[in-house]
């Protein structure tokens, strides 16, 4: 079978793609492009997107008018939730849940056979199960997403993932370290850790995420380790810290605020106060002054009035961020909030949006510009033959771009930091670059990494 794969939403549904991947090309299967001629289509699908369903039907008639005789397979979180409104698209064969989605290569032949589309769904509020996954083992980047945790014990009142996922599980201790001995043979330069609730990682003998942390140190790796997103109560000073003097862990944090206003936060059940918030900022800006900080903020949540936002706002303004993932509410079905009083007029929510976005992009380019002098670590990513230019990112998540051949091998390089062109910093590379043949050179466009 040729099979096309697409995935919508966040970096663990990539890694879980990858897995999905792998298992049907072990099976005999050839995976083509998503824009190439298909007998199958498959799409992992995310329910945090604003219009999951929109963006759904739209993949699938993109996917159909390329592949009119396809057979369709949706999974992932939206498939988990929504699963008849799915299974009622044109050309859908099957809908598969996400404790069935590591099976779906043994569906195959079932579903093409079937005359109605089939539903596998199954309850997911008691999965014990936990699915590894992550990117790598044939694909051609530098950087490998390693899924170690998976759900959600928290009840966030804007959120649908615990009911997509289920509870939070997670990768023993010592397959992390299998995974991370695989992929260091594989000869990856940068491993992302990956989760949903990451900071609240239990392994078999109940250890916590400080020790997976603390083994990766140990281990001392041969790629450089960075930790996706955690929220803010769980990122501990001990772990700051740890960041702070390791060779392995990169100084580059995300973590989660959703609203500067003490309310606000109650509101959406969030476990920190903005206080709380501000005094593990300060730690990482005064332990690592280099390093970025990113954070998502929610605007137009219900109840949040102008004062609420004007509080966001100047909380922000006293946080050192280098970088902020805004995102305009929107009612999800079936969370506490979509009933709460006091909704947003949807033109009040833009605006907060634009007026959030528009103290990121300051705040990145000051970052951006107080780095130029420094010495960092690059790995090349993305080749522009139009610029002859190569884009990447530091270790301290720094967009640089270095002149040189196609042929550079993408490998970590020191580098100079020397001026801001447009989006990215101009580098100079400090020891001899290295290149390979040409025919082995894999181009990509790889500016996903935000
Ligand atoms: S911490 Fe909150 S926002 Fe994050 S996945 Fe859990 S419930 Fe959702």
């Amino acid at each position: 079978m040729r099979i096309a794969l697409h995935t919508l939403g966040c970096k663990l549904n990539y890694s879980e793609t990858a897995t999905i991947r792998e298992d049907l090309v072990q099976r005999g299967h050839e995976i083509v492009p998503f824009s190439a001629e298909a007998d199958v289509l498959l799409v992992n699908t995310c329910s945090v997107t604003e219009n999951a369903d929109i963006e759904c039907r739209k993949i699938v008639r993109r996917g159909l008018r390329t592949s009119p005789n396809a057979s369709v397979v949706v999974t992932g979180c939206y498939a988990q939730l929504q699963p008849e409104e799915i299974a009622s698209i044109d050309g859908v064969k099957a809908v598969i849940g996400m404790t069935q989605k590591f099976s779906i290569g043994e569906k195959i032949d079932e579903i093409l056979s079937s005359v109605s589309p089939r539903i596998y769904v199954d309850e997911i509020s008691t999965a014990t199960v936990f699915n590894g996954s992550r990117t790598g083992r044939g694909d051609s980047r530098t950087r490998s997403f390693l899924k170690i945790q998976d759900g959600c014990d928290y009840s966030c009142t804007f959120c649908t993932i615990p009911r997509a996922r289920g509870p939070a599980r997670a990768m023993p201790l010592s397959s992390i370290q299998q995974n991370l001995e695989s992929i260091a043979k594989e000869g990856y330069h940068e491993v992302v850790l990956s989760g949903i609730n990451l900071g609240e990682y239990r392994g078999e003998n109940g250890e916590r995420f400080i020790d997976v942390v603390n083994m990766i140190e140990e281990m001392a790796p041969p790629f450089r380790v960075r930790i996706s997103s955690i929220e803010p109560n769980t990122l501990t000073a001990e772990i700051i810290d740890l960041i702070s003097v390791s060779q392995t862990f990169v100084p580059h944090l995300h973590v989660p605020l959703q609203s500067g206003s003490a309310d606000v936060l109650r509101d959406m059940r969030r476990r920190y106060s903005p206080a709380m918030y501000a005094k593990m900022a300060d730690r990482v800006s005064s332990s690592m002054p280099h390093a970025a900080l990113g954070i998502d903020v929610i605007v137009g949540f219900p109840g949040e009035t102008d004062a609420h936002f004007e509080e966001t706002v100047s909380f922000l303004e006293g946080i050192p961020f280098t970088y902020l993932h805004v995102f305009t509410y929107s009612e999800r079905e079936n969370t506490p909030a979509s009933t709460m009083h006091g909704q947003v007029d949807i033109p009040v929510r833009r605006l907060r949006t634009q007026r959030l976005r528009a103290l990121s992009q300051i705040r990145t380019i000051e970052f951006h510009k107080g780095q130029c002098g420094s010495r960092r670590v690059m790995i090349p990513e993305g080749y522009d033959p139009t610029t002859g230019r190569w884009d990447g990112w530091t270790e301290n998540h720094v967009y640089v771009s270095l002149e040189a051949p196609s042929t550079l091998r993408k490998r970590p390089y020191s580098v100079d930091l020397l001026y801001m062109e447009q989006d990215a910093v101009r580098v100079s590379p400090i020891e001899p670059l290295e290149f390979t043949e040409p025919s082995l050179l894999p181009i990509l466009n790889h500016t996903e990494f935000q």
